[in-house]
């Protein structure tokens, strides 16, 4: 029996199987400066293992990219772009996306409204002046979205979210102003479950081969081919850059190759694509209004007063 996952199937580009990006958020040391913005200049072990980003995990999946002849999408802090401008060059002159993914790493559900909409517009001036263009996409940092955030990017003109879970297919995300594309992602993507510890930053993940982490990246992409899903991973430089856990997937992107009909694509070629199937009538997205509560739930309002 051909059991049939998806409600409503999405048709990928050329008769493909499954779409495919690998994402990269290059966080580099902007975390650690965020998270002690009095004393991180003094951590220098863990700042090394933050700067392997830009200085030795950046250029390898550039060459890696390269030799399989793929183009996609990287999400930096602006801080990190003013501060590592030949990583920016490097990304750019390679033809991969660079997304808008906060200025230092802060968390906007974190921040008063007025604060989160100050750092969302300094990113963005920063991308406007590195890179003469606006960012198609946006992934918030840490994933901590806020109810606010949708306005920002609507607002901004911005074409797509990489930041939620609520679905494994494109599906919009709309206010009273207009919408944007979300393509979701979920927890067994990220690879920080896997491979984070960083005992300055508070992260203690036990150490795991590669493979581990490749089993779980590898079923849902078997999952994802099977039923005609999307496949978007959450990785991090200089976690998946190590040498054990590069060549585990260089290994990844070849099966996937060699099994044929993956599209693998730019997070804003994707969101272009979602887009062109809604305006053609070929396809709809579903599509959620944001936010989903104006504030807490009525029930509890007597408790938090
Ligand atoms: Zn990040």
């Amino acid at each position: 029996m051909a059991f049939s996952m998806f409600d409503n199937p999405i048709p990928w580009p050329d008769g493909c199987r499954c779409a495919v990006a690998i994402t990269f958020d290059m966080d580099a040391d902007s975390i650690l400066h965020l998270a002690f913005p009095e004393t991180a200049h003094n951590k220098l072990m863990t700042l090394s293992m933050l700067r392997y980003d830009p200085d030795v995990a950046v250029p390898r999946l550039l060459r890696m990219f390269r030799e399989f002849g793929l183009r996609q999408t990287f999400f930096l802090p602006a801080w990190c772009m003013e501060r590592y401008p030949r990583t920016v060059d490097m990304i750019l002159g390679d033809g991969h996306e660079i997304g808008h993914h906060g200025y230092l790493h802060e968390h906007p559900n974190e921040l008063e409204p007025v604060a989160e909409l100050y750092w969302f517009e300094r990113a963005l001036e920063t991308f406007l002046r590195m890179t003469g263009q606006r960012p198609r996409g946006y992934r918030a940092p840490s994933y901590r979205f806020s109810a606010h955030s949708l306005d920002h990017l609507v607002r901004h003109g911005l074409a797509y979210d990489a930041s939620l879970m609520g679905d494994d297919l494109p599906y919009l995300l709309q206010n009273a102003e207009g919408s944007v594309v979300e393509l979701p992602s979920h927890y067994a993507m990220d690879d920080w479950a896997h491979y984070m510890l960083a005992r300055e930053l508070g992260y203690m993940m036990p150490i795991k081969a590669p493979s581990h982490a490749m089993d779980v990246f590898r079923e849902e992409f078997n999952a994802a081919w099977q039923f005609g899903g999307l496949w978007i991973a959450v990785w991090h430089p200089m976690l998946t850059g190590r040498p054990a856990r590069c060549s585990s997937v260089i290994d990844l992107i070849r099966t996937m190759q060699e099994k044929g009909g993956v599209w693998f694509a730019k997070l804003e070629d994707i969101a272009a694509h979602v887009r062109k199937l809604a305006a053609d009538g070929v396809w709809r997205p579903r599509c959620d209004r944001l936010p989903y509560y104006p504030g807490p739930i009525p029930e509890l309002a007597e408790k938090i007063k």
